[in-house]
């Protein structure tokens, strides 16, 4: 028997409909903040993420899909969706409107990890982005957005962690310094970590090896290295956010695993969720728009995992009643195409009908009514087909009505 492979998972059921309602809350939030959606291929030329996550990645280490296409470039599979959307924004001239461009994406996203909780080969991710301006306002923009949807989902135990990385000039400086503090203690830490001394000293502050996390606790902060220039922008964004009302802890450990960031870098965890606790990350990023080949521009944006976002939230709370208004079953050829009918003109009026798609005993029918959570049924025979009225079983009380073929709609549309 074939099987979904390693680390996918096929989506249906009621998981569905819970998914579809967070996908609904998101698409109207975006709305309302001013971001439109963007869609972009599932897979894109291997430079692309090379270049624009950045080579000491984890992402670009280890996690890619790639392949190679019949006599074409090295393609690979989407694993985040920042460098696909400002590729984009270059290749379409998007950077010569006027800014800023606000761009949001829910997307299948695919990398090559160790399944566990929380963790798949091909996940979703929400995203958004603010290209074309560098300003802390935009960054509160991001962040707000991130936090609404999160109170809005009802996701409880949700803490907002922010952080400045400075710019690349004075981040330089930064790793000088911590890839000294580092050396001393390179004993202490792991094998991964010391491959990081070299590659990507800054991903030394998040490991989560016991002994790595001791030597990071002793390590001099990011913020102390901060230039005057980054630190008004820090406090800027602070007090925006503190103007919005929304509640933040300043925590210097906060680095992120991609190359691209630059000052502002924030993560919303939760509490509830385990090991894979972060449920959104993002940040600034001055540097790819201009490395990607484009004008001299900056963005901010995030990636928020959709199915670490449903295991944070009480899923209890998410409508999702599918329960069909009216079960139409059939007895014989003439109540059968009586009842499809029915059925089709119902459906076409924006009514929620079933009918019986096997051509079984009435029994067989009623059960499969029942499954549905129909609110109304009835069954169509012979007499019914003749006189044109219906007897119309309110399925929750029992009760019987007579309804006419012609006022069935209205006979459901009432209470609506
Ligand atoms: P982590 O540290 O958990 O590996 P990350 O830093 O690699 O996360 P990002 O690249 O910033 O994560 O992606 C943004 C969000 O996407 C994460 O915060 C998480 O919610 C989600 N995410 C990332 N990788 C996976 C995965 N393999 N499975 C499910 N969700 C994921
Ligand atoms: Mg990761």
């Amino acid at each position: 028997m074939i099987k979904a492979v390693k680390g996918t998972k096929d989506i249906f059921g009621e998981d569905v409909l819970r998914l579809q309602r967070v996908e609904e809350i998101i698409r109207r939030t975006c709305r309302h903040f001013g971001f439109n959606e963007m869609r972009t291929p599932v897979f894109e030329e291997t430079a692309l993420f090379v270049r624009g996550v950045g080579e000491g990645t984890d992402i670009v280490q280890k996690e890619m899909y790639t392949f190679q296409t019949k006599g074409e470039k090295s393609i690979t599979l989407r694993p985040e969706g920042t460098a696909p959307v400002v590729r984009a924004f270059i290749e379409h001239g998007i950077y010569s409107q006027p800014q800023p461009t606000k761009i949001y994406y829910i997307i299948p996203c695919f990398r090559y990890e160790q399944p566990q909780a929380g963790r798949q080969r091909q996940f979703h991710q929400f995203g958004t982005e603010i290209l074309g301006v560098s300003s802390p306002i935009a960054d509160a923009e991001i962040i707000s957005i991130g936090h609404h949807i999160i109170q809005s989902l009802g996701v409880k135990g949700v803490k907002l962690y922010i952080n400045n990385l400075g710019t690349r000039e004075s981040r330089a400086v930064y790793l000088k310094v911590l890839a000294a503090y580092f050396a001393e203690h390179e004993d202490k830490l792991c094998k991964i970590c010391n491959d990081r001394l070299s590659t990507n000293t800054l991903r030394i502050l998040d490991c989560k090896v016991p002994s790595c996390k001791e030597v990071a606790d002793g390590a001099p902060s990011i913020l102390d290295s901060m230039d005057d220039d980054g630190r008004e922008y820090f406090d800027k964004l602070k007090s925006i956010l503190t103007t919005m009302g929304i509640p933040f802890e300043v925590n210097d450990r906060i680095v992120r695993g991609l190359d691209y960031y630059t000052r502002t870098v924030f993560e919303f965890i939760s509490d509830s969720i385990g090991a894979q606790s972060t449920i959104c990350g993002g940040g600034r990023y001055d540097n790819m728009i201009a490395e990607l080949g484009g004008p001299d521009m900056s963005g901010i944006g995030f990636g928020m995992g959709i199915e670490r976002l449903l295991m944070a939230m009480d899923t209890s709370t998410v409508n999702i009643d599918a329960a069909a208004d009216i079960f139409i079953g059939f007895i014989g050829d003439k109540g059968m195409y009586e009842a499809q009918g029915l059925t089709y003109r119902l459906r076409s009026q924006g009514i929620h009908a079933e009918s019986d798609a096997g051509e079984r005993s009435v029994k067989a029918q009623l059960k499969y009514a029942n499954k549905l959570g129909a609110r109304f049924s009835t069954i169509i025979g012979d007499d019914e087909a003749s006189s044109r009225v219906l007897k119309v079983k309110n399925m929750d009380t029992g009760e019987t009505t007579a309804v006419a073929f012609d006022d069935i709609d209205s006979f459901l549309h009432k209470g609506d």
